[in-house]
């Protein structure tokens, strides 16, 4: 692994100090409805001033009330006294050589969370975290040997959004398009934590990216990966509606218990019927099955053939992920003639089976690297291995 490129240390004075204002990022337009009501804004106005609000926080990226131009003075002053527009802090900022930004946000509390900036071709996706660790211990995941801290807020989730755009210059003020063409115009839950743990809060945070006013985001372009939270995968169609990944990684209940633990809990059979009415729910495109290649665990022909017998009849796309290494890791990445094996026999039944190129390696940006400096009861190298049972 080679050094990071730069790692500028930013110190943002944006974060105001504790002054029990109510910070408006995150609040949904009925909840921003309210808010405004219980400040002293007349009823039959709070329509019209919840659009212009609106407008100024998520389309124009205005951070202070004093800028609202088109609102009076006066009730800008009150908006002042009771509110506050506060994100994230960026504490450190690792750009990698292939232009993967890695971002260090500090939150309430002084906890820390990452969302990974990820440039392609003629498009870029915003990966961000739902919770500080994450309570489930995939064995071959990072993030999960850092023990959860807490769930985020939806002000905390919107937040990586717009400190990003703040960071890559994208708010329309600066000249930043408003089409699909924007730096930023994709979005996936795949950061840190389980988003289906911490579902009110990212579907909240979600109406707010998804809203036309504002971030703009369509459902289309927002990804949400869970490890298979059986339970809540009808609720984010029904009320998210956004595309669905599962972090499937095995193909037999023995491999997956061991890989993704909360298969005990439910299995791969309960977990395909859950998948088998999503797209019907929420009218969306196909599922995306994340299988991470792990040499000699999971990546044999047989997996690949038993995989494809499995999703029958799902509308489904194989994103394979060759294995990220972190430090302390129990597991090798596959061969990549192995890898393209596997790909084949997906590919050959009718699916699409794209190899997922690992980004941002270099600052430990790459899925399942991620986890911040908070961490706590950090768990072991023998106890890591011993519990993926190798
Ligand atoms: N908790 C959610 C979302 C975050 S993980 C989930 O598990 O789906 C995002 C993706 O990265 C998941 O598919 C996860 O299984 C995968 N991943 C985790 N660690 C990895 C690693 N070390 N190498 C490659 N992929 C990994
Ligand atoms: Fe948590 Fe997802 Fe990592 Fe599993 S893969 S430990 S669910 S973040």
């Amino acid at each position: 692994m080679t050094a990071p490129i730069t790692q500028d240390v930013l110190t943002i004075p944006r974060k105001l100090p504790e002054t029990g204002r109510l910070n408006l990022v995150g609040l949904t337009r009925d909840q921003l409805r309210e808010a405004l009501i219980a400040a002293g804004t007349p009823e039959p106005q709070a329509r019209m001033r919840v659009g212009q609000v609106w407008q100024w926080i998520y389309h124009w990226g205005v951070r202070d009330f004093a800028a609202m131009t088109n609102l009076a003075k006066d009730y800008r002053a009150l908006l002042a006294d009771s509110f506050q527009i506060s994100l994230p802090e960026m504490v450190t900022r690792q750009v990698s050589a292939d232009g993967t930004r890695k971002y260090l946000l500090r939150i309430a509390g002084g906890h820390e969370v990452e969302a990974v900036y990820i440039p392609e071709e003629g498009r870029g996706t915003l990966c961000v975290s739902s919770q500080v660790g994450c309570t489930l211990t995939c064995s071959f995941c990072h993030t999960g040997t850092q023990k959860l801290v807490r769930n985020l807020s939806p002000a905390e989730i919107v937040g990586q959004l717009m400190v990003a755009r703040d960071d890559l210059g994208e708010w329309p003020t600066r000249g930043a398009p408003r089409d699909e063409t924007r730096l930023i115009s994709n979005m996936v839950l795949m950061g840190m934590g389980e988003p289906l743990y911490n579902f009110e809060s990212v579907r909240d945070a979600m109406k707010v990216v998804m809203d036309g006013e504002g971030l703009s985001l369509s459902r289309r372009r927002i990804t949400l990966s869970t490890s298979g939270v059986v339970p809540e995968i009808a609720r984010t169609a029904e009320e998210i509606g956004c595309l669905l990944a599962v972090s499937f990684h095995a193909t037999t209940d023995e491999v997956r218990d061991k890989l993704v633990p909360i298969n005990r809990r439910w299995n791969i059979a309960t977990l395909l019927d859950a998948l088998r009415d999503y797209p019907r729910l929420s009218n969306s495109e196909r599922i995306t099955f994340e299988y991470v290649m792990l040499d000699g665990v999971n990546d044999s022909d047989e997996d690949a053939r038993r995989l494809v017998r499995l999703i029958r009849g799902i509308p489904a796309k194989i994103n394979l992920i060759p294995f990220n290494e972190w430090p302390g890791a129990p597991y090798r990445r596959s061969g990549q003639d192995r890898i393209r094996a596997f790909a084949d026999i997906v590919h050959k039944a009718g699916y699409a089976s794209p190899i997922r190129t690992p980004r941002g390696e270099d600052i430990m940006a790459a899925c399942g690297q991620l986890k911040s400096a908070t961490e706590r009861g950090r768990r072991s190298k023998a106890q890591i291995a011993a519990e993926a049972g190798v």
